[in-house]
């Protein structure tokens, strides 16, 4: 067990994707080490397959073994469960029928139908804004969006905990990058003061809701300092749209505020359940991005059955209440189980259930018990969190059940306590 649990809390796939500034040697001896861990069998302890079922609950294997096992899914951010919703495969199927597979081409260049259309016409008037553009990507879209706008002598300051696709487009773009701490206005603000100038674009990135197990971001609050600089500001809201704000609108509809949001971004592969990214914003902006942004125009477009989910499933986020109360059902059963069995949970309240665990090696320990038992969940670890902590990440959707919350809990406190047994006897023997 100790050897298994070095080797996943060690594992370079994981190292390699956190540190962005790598050198081409640097590269080289991660090949390296890759290839050594692949030849004594230490492979990505995550890469598990699905083999039937859905997103949330299905047969499992690991993707080196064939052994295939029931299990609870907590891993992916299906947070509707619309990817197995019956009228939303229909529909895809028959896109599938009238269209076939693939478009060939980019949107910009005549790689659309009336789907993407109509989803693109109805996802900006659902969260207050008139005009979107698809991307094939949620990542894709943020690096569009953010290197079709800014230019050399423009600026992009970023929460520093905004998602790798945001600094990709910032880096690709070749704007000055600058970061402001976590959630925190006051110091957006000060960087504001050092940045602005009537000679540059400003642009502020944030996210709605970050993936880590949090509430809902103080967008509104960063959104009034950034405002005060003339600043323009894009919301990312892949963790949020959906299931905040009215008929599922997102936060910045939440907090009132979706006028003085420039930008509203989303993917289609979290609550939509299916595949893409779009940018909602003025019809300006938009068209500046259909003509600048090189991952609109340069990129094969989504899918026609791809298309036909996410707006089957558009039309169900904004007409169904109940889907959005089945996840947050779920979602409150579930802090409240934990909790009361003394796991801490930090200060979140979102669907992203993250039990706080204060020695990373022993959470790896147990994400590997875990799956043993039928649930499969993921760690999060530096550098999100401190250095040698870590967080157990169980995405709740609106297809668990409380039955799926108890199983998991249960399995969760029996693999605590034989991981604890384990670690006292190893300690034991080497004292
Ligand atoms: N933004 C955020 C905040 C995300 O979490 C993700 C995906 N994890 C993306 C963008 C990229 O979306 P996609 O997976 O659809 O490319």
């Amino acid at each position: 067990a100790t050897f298994q649990t070095h080797i996943q809390s060690s594992h370079p796939t994981f190292q390699a994707a956190k540190v962005s500034s790598w050198s081409a040697t640097d590269k080289s001896k991660l090949v390296q080490e890759v290839l050594r861990m692949v030849n004594n069998q230490r492979r990505n302890p995550y890469s598990k397959v699905l083999r039937t079922g859905s997103a949330t609950q299905g047969t499992v294997s690991d993707a080196y073994n064939d052994e295939e096992q029931e299990a609870i899914i907590w891993t992916t951010n299906l947070y509707l469960g619309l990817n197995r919703d019956k009228e939303v495969m229909e529909e895809s199927a028959k896109a599938l029928q009238r269209f076939g597979t693939g478009m060939g081409t980019s949107a910009a260049a005549s790689g659309m139908t009336d789907l993407h259309l109509q989803f693109e016409k109805e996802f900006a008037d659902l969260v207050g804004k008139p005009a979107a553009c698809l991307f094939p990507t949620g990542y894709t879209a943020n690096v569009g969006a953010v290197a079709g706008l800014l230019g050399r002598n423009d600026v992009v300051i970023i929460d520093q905990l905004c998602h790798a696709s945001i600094v990709d487009g910032a880096r690709l773009c070749g704007a000055t990058i600058r970061t402001f701490q976590h959630n925190n206005s006051a110091d957006l603000e000060a960087v504001l003061q050092s940045e602005v100038s009537p000679y540059r674009t400003v642009l502020v990135v944030l996210e709605g809701v970050y993936s880590m197990g949090e509430g809902a971001a103080p967008v509104a609050e960063i959104v009034r300092t950034a405002k005060k600089y003339n600043a323009l500001v894009l919301v990312d809201e892949a963790h949020s749209f959906g299931f905040y704000g009215e008929r599922g609108g997102g936060i910045c509809a939440a907090q009132g505020i979706t006028e003085q949001v420039d930008f509203i971004m989303t993917t289609l592969s979290k609550a939509l359940g299916s595949l893409g990214g779009v940018v909602a914003a003025r019809e300006e902006h938009i068209e500046l991005l259909k003509s600048s942004a090189r991952a609109y125009i340069f990129q094969a477009s989504i899918s026609p059955a791809d298309m036909a989910a996410a707006l089957t499933a558009l039309r169900r986020i904004r007409s169904d209440d109940n889907l959005r109360e089945r996840l947050w059902d779920t979602t409150r059963y579930m802090r409240q189980q934990f909790t009361e069995a003394g796991y801490d949970l930090g200060t979140g309240d979102g669907p992203i259930v993250t039990p706080h665990f204060s020695d990373k090696d022993k959470l790896y320990a147990i994400v590997q018990g875990m799956y043993k038992r039928g649930v499969q969940t993921s760690a999060v670890t530096y550098p999100i969190v401190e250095s040698g902590r870590g967080r157990l990440r169980l995405i709740c959707s609106a297809a668990h059940t409380r039955e799926d919350v108890d199983k998991t809990l249960n399995a969760l406190i029996e693999t605590e306590r034989e991981v604890d047994e384990l670690l006292a006897a190893t300690r034991a023997s080497t004292h």
